[in-house]
């Protein structure tokens, strides 16, 4: 009775092979959680994940969690329920997930924190991101390159961060600052407000509205008889908030040029403040790229074969230091659109139109 139980379940297995070729390229299912839809880069690297682990040969699961922390949560944890073989995660809040991967050790499922470190957990694989101290330096850099600085002496700067509760935000705002810092300590460069720190110039979880209302209260505390002349900001969502509150009250128009103002992310409205001259520079992160480098690694673990890291020390997440790998971001500005975002193909030259 067993045998014929096996030979019959032999016999489905060769006439599947034979007939559905797929089927044997099955190689497991890959849980991926994403922070957001409301921002196009996570669309994007959801999208490119979720193509390039099939072309692999993996199932995947995909959710995004709208920005809420118990939604991503359950999220991983029913990723788990259903039973998925590996698990790559971008964090909403990069310290809140340690339980649950303590769940993904227990059953052997390995994580990898994608672009954001997860925190204070020994259960995080490894990390794929971009170098997000050079992206800092990139908006710094990109700031002081186009500001005047003969004309503006000191030249007057308001400082954004970004969220507080991403590892992220302290990177970027560490690399723009190493930039910035030594002009405002040699008086180049002149934070009006005051306002420096993350704990005070952070926007909780990337919110446009929130940085929209604090450069309100910066421009009617400290501008009304003043021009600011330049904003780092760590995200186009944020720029575009910031840019809104600036256009409010007339700078743009008449005598009143924009201040010069940074971004992240290659957005297509902060591409097209660029091309109109409202924002200076974003940062491009090719997100295809990314996914790339994700979908490799978790191919290399769960074949038991060595995957390919180039940093085991900036990203020390509270328990250990997480091997990474990362990815160089590229400076763009209304120059060099073309030939990083277009000739790329990331976008198409009639989606910037
Ligand atoms: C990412 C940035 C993004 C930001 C807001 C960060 O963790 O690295 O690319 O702009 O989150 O979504």
């Amino acid at each position: 009775m067993k045998k014929t139980i096996i030979l019959a379940a032999a016999a489905v297995a060769v006439a599947g092979a034979a007939t559905a070729p797929a089927f044997a390229q099955d190689k497991g299912t890959i849980g991926i959680a994403m922070p957001t839809k409301s921002s196009t880069r996570w669309i994007s690297d959801g999208d490119s994940m979720v193509k390039q682990f099939e072309e692999a040969g993996y199932e995947t699961i995909l959710q995004y969690a709208e920005d809420d922390i118990p939604t991503q949560l359950s999220q991983v944890e029913n990723m788990l329920v259903r039973g998925v073989d590996a698990m790559v995660i971008a964090a909403i809040d990069g310290t809140t997930l340690s339980n649950v991967l303590a769940n993904a050790a227990a059953m052997d499922v390995p994580v990898v924190a994608y672009d954001r470190l997860i925190r204070d957990s020994g259960d995080v694989s490894y990390y794929t991101t971009f170098d997000n101290f050079k992206v800092g330096v990139q908006q710094a850099q990109s700031l002081v390159d186009a500001l005047d600085m003969d004309n503006c002496d000191p030249c007057n700067i308001e400082l954004f961060g970004g969220s507080p509760d991403d590892n992220n935000a302290f990177f970027f705002y560490d690399g723009g600052m190493s930039v910035l810092q030594p002009l405002i300590d040699s008086g180049k460069l002149n934070v009006k407000s005051g306002q420096t720190g993350m704990d005070v110039v952070g926007t909780l979880r990337w919110d446009g509205s929130v940085a929209q209302a604090r450069m309100d209260n910066l421009l009617s505390a400290y501008y009304t008889d003043d021009t600011v002349d330049a904003v780092l900001s760590p995200y186009d969502g944020l720029s575009i908030g910031i840019i809104s509150s600036l256009k409010g009250v007339g700078y743009g128009s008449g005598d009143q040029p924009m201040p010069v103002i940074s971004g992240q992310d290659a957005e297509i409205p902060s591409l097209k403040a660029i091309q109109a001259g409202d924002q200076t520079s974003t940062v491009f992160k090719d997100t295809r790229e990314l996914a790339k480098v994700t979908v490799a690694l978790v191919d290399d673990i769960l074949n038991d074969r060595e995957p390919t890291i180039n940093d085991t020390e900036t990203y020390d997440n509270g328990v250990k230091v997480v091997p990474s790998y990362l990815l160089e971001p590229v400076s763009v500005t209304k120059d060099n659109i073309e030939s990083t975002v277009i000739s790329s193909g990331y976008y198409t030259a009639d989606q910037l139109k």
